[in-house]
């Protein structure tokens, strides 16, 4: 049978993680990525210059390839996705790497592409040991420049996804940046991985191409046989292997419907966000990045609900200055002025350390009941007071709205509150504009401070519900931990009262109520967060045009009518039915 024809095997699902939404179907071709094989062999004392010199060629050639991709990358796909490669170049740059290359190369004598492998992979096993999904994947960069090294210094061409011979579903163990960004767009009809995360960088581009791409299907590689098809799911995150005629019919179908229910949706998120019967809402952007005000912009939220800085610490050597920190922040609030910019400050520590200040976060046994968040900055007023002065000082150049992660109360409130006035009346004294009347708000996102909403209302000028921690915490998931993933319920009865309270305290006091977590962006809960009374939601941006659509699709009479049955019910299974019954009939014709 050849590897084109089509065998008998009977259908078989699989579950994986939805990465990019999209329908695909047809044969597939296994991508191997297979480290460069590197010889060892010592080097004579007479030609260790010339070793060197090799090794200063190999990484500006290798800096001219990349930056030929960023280049393609950019005039294909934009400016955003071409940034990713940056922490290629960075890598190229470090000066720690390049330095410990050549120490081992002094002490062992052998040569240097042998040495070079060396450090990249200790550099590479230490990246990818730290519990932080963003630091993991910044090992996969280092991986991939280094094949790259590895390959101009033995005058390889390294293997890449460029020239596919047809129409073909790549599936991979795990696929790179670079193989991702040199996929032969016209023949990738989608990508499946065994490995991979919704946010690792392959994906993103894969997402940017609109390449259908399901991963974190484990040992889909070992079970692909000569002669299988494979029908991605990207939506759902299933990949189907060898298809019953029902299933293409059905999927037919989908197709269908998804396509022209994304272009209604798209042309629902450049009109107002108002209920039918006349109420208006606020959509808000989630943001990690100051590059993505154009993405904001893209889909028409309403400024910045929530910007998590860590990410501006997380990948920085050291921790950033209140200059570089400024900077980021004014280019952020400035290209979104007049709307709002909401800065949460740093929620670093527990299961997001920072590789480079690993000694202020000692290792714990309960990270997420740990020294985190508000927690670290109270505890380390020089750090904390950095950021503030730097958010103070950007919110001269727009709207800027402050807030804390983790507060569990009043008083810890009040604290952070008092480091603030200290900036306040450090940055008057040096004669810095800033805004006097700058809001501040709470997260509400420990149990604690939710059942006390009524006191840290008088502290706060608004609330913004995390309902990734909060759920994590009110029903005690650890949320990382796919063991227990099912039993993390958000319509769980505690959780609408707790969010019911929130707001009725909020209100009471005369304040706002957001919710940015993860919830805010399920479409399943638009209708029953608005009808709960929160205020506005936050979310990140490709999910604002069904969330607009479904609330210009709705009454704010019936979201209420809907929340009020929810918090009647006593199955959380039950509440989900409802609201996604009452979700698919504002979404469908
Ligand atoms: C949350 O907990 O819901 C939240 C928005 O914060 P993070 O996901 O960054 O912890
Ligand atoms: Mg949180």
């Amino acid at each position: 049978m050849s590897e084109f024809e089509a065998n008998s095997r009977p259908e078989l699902v699989l579950q994986g993680i939805s990465a990019s939404q999209g329908i695909a179907y047809g044969p597939y071709f296994v991508y191997i990525q297979t480290d460069v094989e590197v010889p060892e062999y010592r080097v004579e004392k007479s030609r260790h210059a010339a070793e060197v010199a090799r090794f200063e060629q190999a990484l500006v050639t290798t800096r001219q390839q990349v930056q030929k991709i960023m280049s393609e990358v950019e005039k294909n796909l934009g400016e955003q996705e071409a940034r990713i490669f940056d922490a290629h170049l960075l890598v190229l740059e470090d000066q720690a790497l390049i330095a410990e290359t050549l120490r081992e190369f002094e002490k062992s004598q052998v040569n240097i592409e042998t040495c070079f492998n060396r450090v990249a992979k200790r550099y590479i096993a230490a990246f990818e040991a730290i519990d932080d999904e963003y630091l993991r994947e910044r090992g996969g960069d280092i991986r991939d420049v280094a094949q790259r090294v590895l390959a101009n210094l033995l005058g390889r061409t390294s293997q890449r996804l460029s020239k596919l011979a047809d129409k073909r579903i790549v599936v991979a163990n795990d696929i790179s940046p670079s193989d991702a960004a040199s996929l032969d767009r016209s023949a990738a009809l989608g990508i499946v991985t065994d490995s991979g995360s919704k946010t690792s960088h392959a994906v993103i581009v894969a997402r940017s191409m609109k390449i259908p791409a399901v991963v974190g299907l484990r040992d889909l590689t070992g079970k692909v046989q000569p002669g299988d098809t494979l029908l991605v799911d990207g939506y759902e995150g299933l990949v189907i292997l060898n298809p019953a005629e029902t299933t293409l019919f059905r999927y037919g179908q989908i197709q269908r419907q998804k396509r022209t229910q994304e272009q209604r949706l798209l042309e629902a998120s450049r009109l107002p966000a108002i209920t039918l019967d006349g109420v208006p809402l606020t959509l808000r952007a989630n943001v990690e990045k100051p590059d993505e005000a154009g993405l904001v912009k893209d889909y028409n939220a309403d400024g910045v609900g929530l910007y998590r800085t860590e990410f501006l610490y997380l990948g920085a050597d050291a921790m950033p200055t209140e200059e570089e920190q400024y900077s980021a922040y004014r280019e952020l609030v400035q290209a979104l002025a007049p709307a709002p910019v909401t800065i949460r400050t740093l929620d670093l520590g527990g299961d997001k350390p920072i590789a480079s200040q690993a000694h202020l976060f000692p290792k714990e046994d309960n990270p997420f009941l740990g020294y985190r968040a508000i927690r670290f900055c109270l505890d380390h007023p020089d750090v904390f007071k950095v950021q503030l002065r730097a958010v103070l000082r950007a919110s001269a150049h727009g709207k800027v709205l402050l807030m804390y992660p983790m507060i569990s109360g009043r008083d810890e409130m009040r604290r952070a509150n008092l480091v603030l006035e200290e900036c306040k009346a450090e940055l008057r004294a040096e004669g810095k504009v800033f805004d006097e009347r700058i809001a501040v708000g709470s997260m509400i996102e420990i149990p604690s401070a939710a059942m006390t909403a009524d006191l840290l209302a008088h502290e706060c000028d608004f609330f913004s519900v995390g309902t990734n921690d909060l759920i994590q915490y009110l029903l005690a998931i650890d949320r990382v931990n796919d063991r227990i993933a099912h039993l993390y319920e958000p319509t769980h009865p505690s959780v609408l009262r707790t969010l019911r309270h929130i707001v009725v305290e909020a209100h009471r006091a005369g304040i706002k109520v957001s919710v940015c977590g993860e919830m805010a962006g399920d479409p399943i809960f638009t209708a029953l967060l608005f009808g709960l009374g929160v205020d506005e939601l936050s979310m990140t941006p490709p999910l604002i045009p069904a969330a607009k659509f479904i609330l210009r699709n709705m009454k704010m009479t019936d979201a209420k009518l809907l929340a009020q049955t929810a918090l009647a019910m006593d199955s959380a299974p039950l509440i989900h039915s409802l609201c996604a019954e009452f979700a698919a009939k504002r979404l469908t014709p």
